[in-house]
């Protein structure tokens, strides 16, 4: 049973998707007022996002301009009428942020992960009502994610919200891998709980940031936080995922709203989670069978070394003997089992006649 509680009418807008845009970090007044002007002109936007503390994964990047940048985001509100929102990781944050009337609190992906610190904003929290939104941790853990949301609810914060940013990965399509399951459950189990997505941070380009922001949608996601800056390219941090106001407006107003009905919700739904059971089966297998490629070239020079022959009949007639009725047994055909072990056969062949061309090793 989860304790968080929340009133969703902050985040959600008359099924319109809810808007969260604004720079990376506040760098100056300039570029903070100017980005803010620019939004506010152009596009329907929600609320107003700037980080002046940044949690940098290195020790010499830019770590944001603190606690002047709260004047800053006080213009913000007075001259487009924005509300605006900071990153906070500690207590001290929250305190400042509260004290100069930032209107929403959020959370960082990096701080989610520290049940301590999560705590310690909590406690800071007391007392107020202030809304705050609770990024996943970077590494794919829900337990976390609920985790630090059931905290901030425990210190009386009623309006609640999460943003899925993606998951830290090594390599791979995006900057962060959006392992959708992840947000489906946390929305299956917090069903009124809005869910916001970062396409920015998933992507890191803002070139991808279209397709996942539709994908995000179109699973009913409640709406999306784009990282949006007047000149992308000179940003002190993030610039390769961040985007002009002008192309902010090209890209909310290129997404389509799909209509929801019931079963096309769950439709959408289960299938996006099938299908990241199929993905995430395709990379197992791929991975293992990589493994297998480096167990076969190990044998290769082993081989070569010894002087042996690459294909030994029997030890090929073992594999086919024990793998076809053991792939039988598990429901898969003696035609699919021998088409697929012949194919990687045949590759491991190729790669051992390669090998043992080469001279053997001298000792
Ligand atoms: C950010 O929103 O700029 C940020 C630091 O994000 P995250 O915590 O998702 O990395
Ligand atoms: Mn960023």
């Amino acid at each position: 049973m989860t304790t968080v509680h929340n009133n969703i009418k902050t985040f959600k807008r008359n099924g319109r998707p809810y808007i969260i845009a604004g720079p990376c970090s506040a760098e100056t007044e300039e570029q903070v007022l100017t980005a803010a002007r620019t939004i506010a002109k152009n596009s329907h936007v929600d609320l107003f996002r700037a980080g002046i503390w940044k949690p940098r994964t290195r020790p010499d990047s830019f770590e944001g301009v603190g606690e002047k940048g709260l004047k800053w985001l006080k213009k913000v509100q007075s001259e487009t009428g924005l509300p605006v929102t900071v990153e906070v990781a500690n207590a001290k944050h929250v305190e400042l942020a509260l004290a100069a009337g930032v209107d929403v609190l959020w959370i960082g992906a990096r701080t989610t992960v520290s049940p301590f610190a999560v705590q310690e904003i909590a406690d800071a929290l007391r007392g107020t009502n202030i809304p705050v939104l609770v990024k996943n941790p970077i590494n794919p853990d829900l337990g976390l994610w609920m985790g630090a949301l059931e905290r901030i609810s425990k210190a009386g914060i009623e309006t609640l919200g999460a943003i899925h940013r993606g998951f830290s990965t090594l390599g791979g399509e995006y900057r962060n891998t959006p392992h959708w399951e992840i947000p489906i459950k946390l929305k299956t189990q917090l069903p009124d709980l809005p869910v916001i997505t970062d396409p920015s941070h998933i992507t890191g380009n803002r070139y991808k940031i279209l397709d996942v922001a539709q994908k995000s949608l179109d699973l009913e996601f409640d709406g999306l936080m784009i990282e949006t800056h007047p000149t992308p390219d000179q940003a002190w941090s993030d610039a390769a995922q961040q985007v002009t106001p002008l192309q902010l407006h090209e890209i909310l107003s290129l997404i389509q709203i799909r209509k929801k009905s019931g079963t096309s919700t769950e439709f959408n739904t289960r299938l996006e989670e099938l299908r990241s059971e199929i993905d995430e089966l395709d990379a197992e297998i791929l991975k293992k069978l990589a493994k297998r490629m480096n167990v076969v070239k190990e044998i290769g020079e082993y081989k070569r070394d010894n002087h042996v022959t690459i294909l030994q009949l029997e030890r090929w007639k073992e594999i086919l003997d024990t793998r076809i009725p053991f792939g039988e047994k598990s429901g898969l055909s003696t035609e699919f089992t021998e088409t697929f072990l012949d194919l990687i056969h045949e590759a491991s062949i190729k790669l051992q006649t390669e090998i043992l061309n080469q001279l053997p090793k001298t000792k």
